[in-house]
């Protein structure tokens, strides 16, 4: 899932509970069960769980151009939001991170590649295949996924918003 997905969805959490702990355990349950939605990370990523993050997207420029693009998308949203919506920073901080935080861990183990961080990294992989198994091509569209996430964002923000 794109990183911004993951940062709106903890935004909404962050606004809908008032208890920072809640916040972050919701958040990082959010991550999971979206991560668990078919969303063409297969395609783009890869799969392969002996060689995490490095299956599909192994030219570090591809890489870090989604990357880059996909963190301006998630600092424009918060920007947007921040200036436009008066939010509780410490329970936003908590949402935000508790959504993120297994990502981030990927990206460590994806520059690190520390050994113990592994099991970590195989159950990622394990939930973005647990329904995607099924599937002829191992995934859904990841130009059609995008749309959707684009839509999701769109509508959510400015649901926020407005
Ligand atoms: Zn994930």
């Amino acid at each position: 899932m794109w990183f911004t997905t993951h940062v709106i969805t903890g935004v909404v959490i962050s606004q809908a509970i008032p208890n920072a702990q809640a916040v972050f355990g919701t958040a990082l349950l959010s991550h999971i069960i979206i991560d668990i939605l078919p969303h063409g990370d297969n395609i783009l990523m890869g799969n392969d769980m002996e060689e995490p993050l490095h299956a599909k997207i192994d030219k570090k420029r591809e890489f870090f151009l989604y990357a880059f693009i996909d963190a301006t998308c998630s600092l424009s949203v918060l920007a947007v939001l921040i200036f436009s919506k008066k939010m509780d920073l410490v329970l936003l901080f908590w949402g935000i991170f508790g959504a993120v935080i297994f990502d981030i861990i990927s990206s460590i183990n994806y520059f690190t590649r520390w050994k113990w961080l592994n099991k970590f990294e195989r159950f990622h992989i394990w939930l973005h295949t647990l329904l995607t198994r099924y599937f002829k091509k191992g995934d859904i569209s990841p130009k059609f996924a995008l749309g959707l996430q684009i839509l999701f964002v769109v509508v959510v923000l400015g649901a926020l918003v407005y």
